[in-house]
């Protein structure tokens, strides 16, 4: 298996296989060990960046990006394609936020590693969607994440329509997958932040 790193480094990308029905209709609904085994679990830390509104929050599905630097732990050990795991939302250290103290709990999300096309699919992007509804956007604010396992590969989407059905197996996938005692231990990770409160704001 080639990382992501590794086909970084290569003069082209190869192509993504194409989404077919027979991939859909034949989807688990729950994937990974018992255990997350190597080399889950894997530890990214970053402030969110902006995107290039590649419809993330059209699609039903908003995706938090990581900086580049922040994506090395995974793209060194793993290939593209869809992840699940838990994340977290640090509020500011000034303490002014619109988030509340749900936003700023550990939560299950799903992540996409792959290539951005703004970039000509030059540069390797992570994009994590927090199955949670915040109160407000949080770009700028740091953000902690445990990637457990992988879903998928990534895919070449001839519709719309098949995309946004895929995000949705995805999401059902990644709660299935990740309502699991190994994987529900991870929540109390001493990587996230436990003691994460909100002050009252002024
Ligand atoms: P961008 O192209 O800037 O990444 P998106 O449409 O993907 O735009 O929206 C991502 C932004 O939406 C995140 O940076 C975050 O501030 C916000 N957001 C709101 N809800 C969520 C969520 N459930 N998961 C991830 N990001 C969310
Ligand atoms: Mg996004």
């Amino acid at each position: 298996m080639a990382t992501a790193a590794e086909v970084a480094q290569l003069s082209e990308r190869p192509e993504a296989p194409r989404q077919t029905t027979e991939f859909r209709t034949s989807r688990p609904q729950i994937v990974g060990p018992e255990c997350p085994e190597s080399p889950f679990p894997i530890l990214l830390a970053g402030p969110v960046q902006k995107g290039f509104g590649r419809g993330g929050k059209e699609l039903g599905c908003p995706t938090a990006n990581l900086p580049d630097e922040s994506i090395t732990p995974i793209s060194s050990v793993a290939k593209t394609g869809v992840y699940y795991g838990y994340a977290q939302v640090l509020p500011p250290k000034d303490g002014k936020t619109e988030l509340c103290e749900a936003d700023v709990r550990v939560l299950p999300m799903v992540m996409s590693l792959g290539w951005n096309p703004f970039y000509k699919n030059e540069i390797l992007t992570a994009e994590i969607h927090i199955m949670h509804e915040f109160r407000s956007d949080f770009y700028g604010y740091n953000m902690n994440a445990l990637v457990l396992g992988y879903i998928r590969p990534e895919l070449d989407y001839t519709s719309r329509d098949a995309l946004i059905e895929d995000i949705e197996v995805d999401k059902r996938v990644a709660l299935n997958s990740l309502n699991r005692p190994e994987y529900q231990k991870f929540r109390a990770d001493p990587h996230f932040d436990l003691s994460c409160t909100i002050p009252p704001q002024s």
